[in-house]
């Protein structure tokens, strides 16, 4: 028998020590150091109550009987400090120090008088074999309120492992979830033991009642790498994240939302999440509608957002969240796109419009030219007249000033519904659709004299002047592809060209 009770303290003690060492290797993290003083609590409770079993005399069973009670009043404690650092709670945590006057006060009635103290009425001794025996103590009032405060302290400490495992993911999640149990068990164990057993005469060794829940601890710390992995709930997880993210119902209320979250609402307006009736508003976009599909699980939409630090873009990503086959809502992850959408912008402007005049360039103004309506269509070419003896008297830098300024009185010039654009060094096209032959003629005349009424400015007030020739060309009905009327005016226009120049033809058939 008490061979069995040595072995039990063994195995215990083994584990034991295999926690602490662990914690020690890990004792930088949230939890370690507490969990290390629990440990040692524990060994200390373990041995001493070996010790009560094989004193000889009773005044020595009594001191190994107090030196357990130190244990049996700081663990509950160290449990609940264990577990409000474990899981960071700081409410918990900064209230935790201060709450240590329990088990301190209660070690100190203890020795208020060797024997008994105030918390205990009497006991008397139980023999368990030959020589071997325990003390069976008769707890005083006092001595229940005792009980109850630990009782107290242990129950928070489940509830806060609880609230946390709601919110807790992956193997934190697991771990709280062992340590829970182990804790309910340990707890329940100790409870039949002081309560039932011992009473009753029956002696079972302490270490017992503890080698359950150790073991699972132990399973928990290697298994699911506690202390090595850190804990992360789901709140800290969306606080952590860069990206604005909303939960929203199925009616658009915003339920859940991150810092980044709030942020976005304010650039967006608005004070407060609570100030927006749903996220709708803000997207002028119905929800639902992506709600409705159900095929598609995800979506994405961009949307432009103005800012008093300009247009900002942005990428949402629809989750839709459902719970069996009801829809409950809908998670919104915003991505700014803003810097890769501007780059974007200014790839396209490139390649769409001509860099030194900024009109449309020679292939965006066909696409552009195709894409009219089809009726009434007209087309103006226009070439610079002895643009080589500008660039020979003036230089090529002169040159490129007063292409510039064509651009500008071009576009001056044109109508409402005109596409502009450079087709060449110092070719021009004007084009338009819904115009008469004599309103088309009229514009062509009145770019002509744009140019050939006002001398260009060339630098400090130099001016030159310069005439351009122009040529027109006509499809009633759209029937014509871009480069047949593009050839007809350019026939016009080399027509202009051989006619002295400064002047506007019309392309006839
Ligand atoms: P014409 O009246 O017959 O049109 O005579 P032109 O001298 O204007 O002859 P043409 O239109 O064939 O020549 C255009 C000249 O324009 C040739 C080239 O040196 C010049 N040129 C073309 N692109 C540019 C440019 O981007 N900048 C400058 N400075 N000159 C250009
Ligand atoms: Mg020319
Ligand atoms: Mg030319």
């Amino acid at each position: 028998m008490i061979f069995f009770y040595n072995l039990i303290y063994a195995l215990s003690l083994f584990i034991l020590i295999t926690i602490t060492a662990y914690a020690w290797l890990y004792k930088d993290r949230h939890g370690a150091k507490v969990m290390i003083v629990t440990m040692l609590f524990l060994i200390f409770w373990n041995t001493s109550s070996l010790f009560e079993v094989y004193s000889s005399d009773i005044e020595m069973k009594l001191f190994w009987r107090n030196a357990q009670q130190i244990s049996g009043f700081l663990l509950p404690y160290l449990i609940f400090y264990f577990a409000s650092d474990f899981i960071e709670n700081n409410r918990a945590r900064r209230l935790a120090p201060w709450l240590i006057v329990f088990p301190i006060l209660f070690t100190v009635l203890i020795y208020t008088n060797p024997y008994h103290g105030l918390v205990r009425n009497g006991y008397s001794l139980v023999e368990i074999a030959e020589g071997y025996g325990f003390l069976n103590v008769e707890v005083s009032g006092l001595g229940a309120i005792n009980v109850m405060v630990n009782a107290g302290f242990v129950f928070i400490a489940v509830a806060l492992l609880m609230n946390y495992y709601r919110k807790a993911i992956g193997k934190v999640r697991i771990q709280i979830f062992i340590m829970v149990v182990a804790l309910v068990l340990t707890v329940f164990l100790v409870m039949f033991n002081n309560f039932y057993l011992r009473p009753g005469g029956v002696y079972i060794m302490t270490s017992i009642f503890y080698v359950p829940g150790i073991t699972m601890l132990a399973y928990a710390l290697f298994k699911h790498d506690m202390f090595s992995v850190s804990p992360l709930s789901k709140d800290r997880l969306l606080e952590a994240m860069v990206h604005p993210i909303f939960v929203c119902d199925t009616k658009g209320h915003i339920i859940e939302h991150n810092a980044a979250g709030l942020d976005f609402v304010r650039t967006a307006g608005y004070e407060s999440v609570e100030s927006m009736n749903s996220i709708q508003e803000l997207f002028n976009k119905p929800l639902y509608v992506h709600l409705q599909d159900k095929k598609k699980q995800t979506n994405i939409q961009e949307i432009a957002l103005q800012t008093l630090q300009g247009l900002r873009y942005f990428d949402i990503h629809f989750h839709t969240l459902s719970q069996e086959t009801v829809y409950t809502g809908m998670l919104l992850h915003l991505e700014e796109v803003t810097a890769k959408k501007s780059y974007e912008l200014s790839l396209r402007r490139r390649a769409d419009y001509d860099q030194m005049t900024g009109l449309l360039n020679r292939s965006t103004f066909q696409t552009t030219y195709e894409s009219m309506p089809a009726s009434k269509r007209m087309m103006i070419l226009i070439d610079a007249d002895d643009f080589k003896r500008v660039n020979d008297t003036h230089g090529h830098h002169s040159g490129d000033v007063v292409i510039k300024t064509m651009a500008k009185r071009f576009n001056a010039a044109k109508c409402k519904t005109c596409i502009t654009g450079r087709l060449g060094g110092e070719e021009f096209g004007v084009a338009s659709y819904n115009m008469s032959e004599d309103d088309a003629v009229a514009l062509a005349e009145k770019i002509r004299r744009s140019i050939s009424n006002t001398p260009i400015e060339i630098q400090d007030g130099k001016t030159i002047p310069l005439t351009i020739s122009v040529g027109v060309a006509f499809d009633q009905d759209g029937s014509k592809p871009f480069d047949q009327i593009r050839n007809e005016a350019d026939t016009a226009l080399y027509q202009a060209k051989g006619h002295e120049k400064n002047r506007v033809e019309v392309y006839r058939i």
